[in-house]
């Protein structure tokens, strides 16, 4: 894991929908130099993808400079994080970054396309010195220290309905196992829609870009790409999410029940107290 910063060759640029505006966005990935961390650009601002810039947000996953919002941008993060990127800048034609299929596989095969450039300097980490928790009723997620230079998530999700029911699942910080989680899509149940677009949110929504259930059945044609894809979904946001710490982290974290506000609330909660952490 103690490797180079790295960045992408070159820049590559693709286009799809906004799952909440419903908006065709273009996007364009730009290797960046050393140091300069993982950057939006959006109105002529620059935003870093920093838990500093972040805001709690519906069901999705938002940054901001002054008046400038950027939402949705867990699933690329995820992609970054799990391919090691260090270095980029994000330049996007609207506020939101486009849902492709709901997973982070057309961010993944975009880049792996493309290939990576490995920069002369080591990158850095966020070591874990003590253990941290954020709880919120039957939610939580917490992350312990670790002195193998590991970062992993144990999640486990508990849903009522029969289909989705108790799932957990252990994630080891690797591309190998990335490669076990980039693929599962967003989900949501049939029952909470009418919910979400009265929030007015989703108008991008589509079977094509997420998993929609009903009661014991799946909508989407073709079914499930893994029996457990929700919590490997879970697992995909949990990394971007936690890419907001600028540098990957090291600890082991486990959570139950969680999702973007828990995420960003741990983060926070670390960096509240320097000795929480060493940077190395
Ligand atoms: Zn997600």
């Amino acid at each position: 894991m103690f490797s180079n910063q790295k960045t992408i060759l070159k820049e590559v640029s693709f286009s799809g929908i906004g799952l909440h505006s419903g908006e065709l966005v273009n996007i364009t990935l730009l290797p960046d130099d050393i140091d300069t961390g993982i950057n939006f650009f959006y109105k002529k601002k620059k935003i870093k993808a920093s838990w500093k810039n972040a805001e709690i947000s519906q069901l999705c996953t938002k940054i901001k400079k002054d008046n400038v919002y950027l939402s949705t941008i867990e699933h690329l993060m995820s992609a970054l994080c799990g391919l090691g990127v260090t270095n980029l800048l994000i330049k996007i034609s609207s506020g939101e970054v486009p849902i492709l299929d709901g997973s982070a596989k057309d961010f993944v095969n975009n880049i792996l396309k493309i290939g990576f450039k490995e920069q002369k300097k080591k990158r850095k980490f966020i070591k874990l010195k003590k253990t941290i928790t954020f709880e919120d009723k039957k939610k939580f997620i917490k992350i312990v220290p670790t002195n193998e230079n590991k970062f992993t998530i144990d999640y486990t999700i508990d849903y009522k309905d029969e289909l989705i029911k108790k799932q957990q699942f252990l994630y080891n910080h690797s591309y190998e196992d990335y490669k076990k989680i980039y693929l599962a899509r967003t989900f949501c149940l049939q029952q909470d829609l009418e919910k979400i677009f009265a929030m007015g949110l989703a108008k991008g929504g589509s079977l094509e870009n997420a998993i929609v259930v009903s009661g014991n059945k799946i909508l989407n044609q073709g079914g499930l790409r893994y029996k457990d894809e929700f919590v490997r979904h879970k697992v995909l946001d949990c990394i971007g999410d936690l890419y907001l710490s600028e540098h990957q982290i090291l600890g082991e974290v486990t959570t139950s029940g969680g999702g973007h506000e828990l995420n960003l609330m741990l983060l926070k909660k670390i960096f509240e107290d320097k000795d929480n952490f060493d940077v190395i």
